[in-house]
Parts: structure tokens; C-alpha cells; sequence
């Protein structure tokens, strides 16, 4: 496999072509950012961190039965992905409030939803991703009906499978975000799942443990970061 030039330097990742067209190179960078953009910086090991953690948790879902972009690790900051055609919508799946529904709707953090939510944003920072609900997506081809019911399924799925996997870490598993993409015709997880696109605080001591260290200026964001993978069993 051969990396050849950069197609696309998101806020986090830069993203680059290969030999094969059907393959991506994703590289993690130590760029960290909140508030859509509008808050940077750089976090010394955070590209190594997330990529390693990306992996693993790539493989564990793909193990139950999500099909995902993920092929292999290629360096400590880079891996190797099936080419996507992304659907410029995130999923969002909440156990918890927090974020952005707390500000929404004025409820307090950290109360329990049963059955989990499962909401959808527009991927556009300009327009600071907006809230948006599934006759949008159909309605503007973002995806199919039949599109759409798979990456709410497999949100769901996802859901299951990593809260487990977080709560037999002593960790609660509050939200995440998805992003999906079509591989020949089929719905496939892309992407990254990592604390950057997560919130994960203690079972014990509810403390945060993911990006919102980085948003509220808390301190210490990779070492929780480190903490989470070191409890999972990450190998970084
Ligand atoms: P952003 O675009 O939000 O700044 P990143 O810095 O993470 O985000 O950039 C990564 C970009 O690569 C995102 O636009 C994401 O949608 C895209 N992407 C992620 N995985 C794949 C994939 N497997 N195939 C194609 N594009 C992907
Ligand atoms: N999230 C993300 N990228 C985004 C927006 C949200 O990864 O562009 C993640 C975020 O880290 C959290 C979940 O999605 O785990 C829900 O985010 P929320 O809607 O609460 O927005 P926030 O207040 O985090 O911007």
C-alpha cells in the first residue's frame, strides 16, 4: 500500500489517497478543537492516543457485527480505511443529558434516559452543525429511508455494545456521535470513535474523562484519555 497525496485536512485528521481507490489513509493530528472550530489547540500524544483507540474499538465492533471502515493500523498516528462516501449527517445516541440537550432544553446533566435518544445533526460548521430530524435527511438525499433505518440501527447496536464494553471499565458511556458512509452501496461506521467524539466520566466519582476536559478547560485532557485506554485494555 502506498499513501499518496492529501484530499482533505479536517480539524482533527487529514485524510490522504492510496494506491487504491477504494482506500484511505486516515492521519490523527494532535489538533484539538471545540466550539465548531473556534476553539484550538494542540495536545501533545492525542493523535497517537486516538488512533490506537480508534482501532480498538473499531475491531470490537466489527467483531459484533458492525460493519466498519477500519483495515489495520499503518503507524502510531495513521491507519488504513476503506474509502467512504460520507453522509454529512452525525448520529447522536445519549444515555445521559449533557451537552448540548442540557442547553437545548434546560434540563440538568447527568440524568438517566431510557430508552437512550438517538437524534441527528447537519455536518456543516458554518451553520454550527444544526439539529436536524430524519424527513430532513430523506426529504434534502442526504440518505434513503432505507439508509437512514440502517444507521439508526447500527447506532443503536453501537450503543449496546460500548457501554458494556465502558461500564465493565468503571466508566458510563453518556453520548457519542457516529458518522457513517456508503462502501459500494453498503451503510458502513467511518470516521472515529474516540473520546473526542464521546462523553465518558467515572461510574464512581461521575468525573469527565473525554473532550469536554478540553471544551470546560479542566485539565489534563490526554492523561484521562490515557486513563480510559489504560482501563480498556488499549494497547498504546
Ligand atoms: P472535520 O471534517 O469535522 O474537521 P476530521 O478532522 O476528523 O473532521 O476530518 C476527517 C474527515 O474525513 C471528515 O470530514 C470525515 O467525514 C471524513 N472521513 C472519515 N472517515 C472517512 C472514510 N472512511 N472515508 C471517507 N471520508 C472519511
Ligand atoms: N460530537 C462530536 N462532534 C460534533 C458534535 C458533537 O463528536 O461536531 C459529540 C460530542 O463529543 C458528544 C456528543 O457528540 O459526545 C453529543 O454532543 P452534543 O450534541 O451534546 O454537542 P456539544 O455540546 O458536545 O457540542
Amino acid at each position: 500500500m502506498e499513501k499518496r497525496a492529501e484530499l482533505y485536512r479536517g480539524k482533527a485528521k487529514s485524510v490522504y489517497a492510496t494506491d487504491d481507490a477504494d482506500r484511505l489513509v486516515l492521519l490523527f493530528r494532535n489538533d484539538t478543537s471545540a466550539f465548531d472550530g473556534k476553539k484550538v489547540e494542540q495536545l501533545e500524544r492525542k493523535g497517537a492516543v486516538n488512533n490506537k483507540f480508534n482501532a480498538f474499538i473499531m475491531e470490537k465492533l466489527e467483531a459484533a457485527g458492525v460493519p466498519t471502515q477500519f483495515d489495520r493500523l499503518l503507524s502510531d498516528t495513521e491507519c488504513l480505511v476503506k474509502k467512504l462516501e460520507m453522509i454529512p449527517v452525525e448520529c447522536v445516541v445519549r444515555n445521559y443529558t449533557a451537552g448540548s440537550l442540557v442547553r437545548r432544553l434546560g434540563i440538568e446533566e447527568g440524568r438517566e434516559l431510557v430508552p437512550p435518544t438517538f437524534e441527528l445533526f447537519l455536518k456543516n460548521d458554518a451553520l454550527g452543525d444544526p439539529f436536524i430530524n430524519e424527513s430532513h435527511v430523506i426529504s434534502f438525499g442526504w440518505a434513503n429511508a432505507e439508509q437512514l433505518a440502517r444507521m439508526k440501527a447500527l447506532s443503536v447496536k453501537v450503543n449496546e455494545v460500548l457501554s458494556a464494553l465502558f461500564s465493565d471499565a468503571g466508566l458510563l458511556l453518556v453520548d457519542f456521535k457516529l458518522e457513517f458512509g456508503l462502501f459500494h452501496g453498503e451503510i458502513v461506521l467511518g470516521d472515529e470513535f474516540s473520546p473526542d467524539g464521546c462523553r465518558l466520566w467515572d461510574k464512581e466519582t461521575r468525573k469527565k474523562m473525554d473532550k469536554d476536559r478540553f471544551r470546560q478547560g479542566l485539565g489534563d485532557v490526554i492523561e484521562a484519555y490515557e486513563e480510559v485506554a489504560v482501563r480498556l485494555g488499549v494497547p498504546l
